[in-house]
């Protein structure tokens, strides 16, 4: 097939060139974001594949299925950028990368809780500067320690597995609990047993209607003092006015994030000689008790190789009229 990739960055087209060697696609890198406006750039290709700021409107979709495209190809696992029903309507494939490595998201989460709790990027900026004094770094032991992954698929069940080892006391919230949790003896209680009971919360559930702003000024409100909230899933999880306030009143009191609501703007570009525009993103960035990852918790090696691997079998699945293992259906979106 003819691949227009949108979103494109070195590391992208390395592995993909890479990994094309076996199948033979021609694909055109293309280093814009795809929207409504330059949809027209992939005319003559039968797929995109595009990442997740990409954004895949009925706008876009029409406009790509009037230039011949027949597949979304999706190169992450989330789909909350396209809009199903207008694939759907257009007669246009959607496929994604369910699980590429659910182990590079679930270690960056696992990170950010050691970060925060531990202190390690105050220590380390602290130790250059000749400054050893440990007031205002002390931690808590995980062991024993009540935690909350809200999402239990591929990557939950990653961070539950490695929380275990740490000895924590996990509970988890899910529409579908996952078996091997349960064998692991992670307790399955309703949301707002987790919210109270947590003393640290992490989110790996997908993007939909029922989730977005799932941490809000409500759910903050019936969590412990001192909570710690991870987001490593989307940006849209949590809704950041309420945890600013969280974070100002102390209820709040760490905040890991690999993902942000308005991050379209900002992740993936090198913005070092600009004056960033979003008052609430500087505002985050300013609290001792809060770090950011600008979504690379996806980010390893073999998360890319894999990623480029799934995505072209995929492609060529449509192509050669194959079933396709990784559709993109209605059927996913757990109600
Ligand atoms: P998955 O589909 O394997 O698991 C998602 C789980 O969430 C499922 O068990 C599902 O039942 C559950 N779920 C659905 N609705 C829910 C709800 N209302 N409340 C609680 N749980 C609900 O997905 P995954 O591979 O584990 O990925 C999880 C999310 O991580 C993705 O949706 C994606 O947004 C995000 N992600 C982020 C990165 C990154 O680089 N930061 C990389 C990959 C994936």
């Amino acid at each position: 097939m003819k691949i227009a990739l949108f979103s494109n960055k070195s590391y992208t087209e390395r592995f993909f060139t890479q990994a094309n060697s076996r199948f033979g696609h021609e694909i055109l890198f293309i280093a814009q974001r795809l929207n409504h406006h330059n949809a027209s750039i992939a005319q003559g290709c039968q797929a995109v594949c595009v990442f997740v700021n990409d954004i895949l409107d009925k706008r876009t979709i029409t406009a790509l299925a009037k230039n011949g495209v027949n597949t979304i190809a999706l190169r992450c696992a989330g789909f909350n950028n396209v809009d199903l029903k207008a694939a759907r309507d257009s007669d246009i494939t959607v496929v994604r990368v369910p699980a590429y490595s659910p182990h590079a998201v679930a270690e960056h989460t696992i990170a950010m809780i050691l970060v925060l709790n531990r202190k390690i990027h105050k220590a380390h900026a602290r130790i250059r500067e000749g400054n050893f004094s440990l007031k205002g770094l002390m931690g808590f032991d995980l062991h024993d320690y009540p935690v909350g992954i809200i999402g239990t698929g591929q990557i939950g069940q990653v961070v539950a597995r490695i929380l275990h080892g740490f000895g924590c006391r996990i509970m988890a919230y899910d529409p579908q609990p996952n078996i091997k949790c349960i064998e692991l003896g992670v307790q399955y209680v309703s949301l707002d047993e987790l919210f109270r009971k947590s003393y640290i919360i992490t989110l790996h559930c997908p993007l939909v209607p029922e989730t977005h702003h799932i941490i809000n000024a409500n759910s903050i409100s019936k969590m412990q003092d001192c909570v710690m909230i991870i987001n490593t899933s989307r940006g849209a999880l949590i809704d950041t006015k309420d945890v600013i306030d969280g974070l100002k009143s102390r209820k709040i009191g760490y905040l890991g994030l690999d993902v942000y609501e308005e991050e379209a703007d900002l992740f993936f570009e090198d913005l070092s000689n600009e004056i960033i525009q979003d008052d609430q993103f500087a505002r985050l960035l300013m609290f001792p008790n809060v770090i950011v990852t600008g979504h690379q918790a996806f980010f390893t090696n073999n998360a890319l190789q894999s990623i480029a691997q799934t995505t072209l079998e995929n492609i060529t699945d449509i192509e050669q009229n194959r079933i396709c293992p990784n559709l993109v259906t209605d059927a996913l979106i757990v109600h």
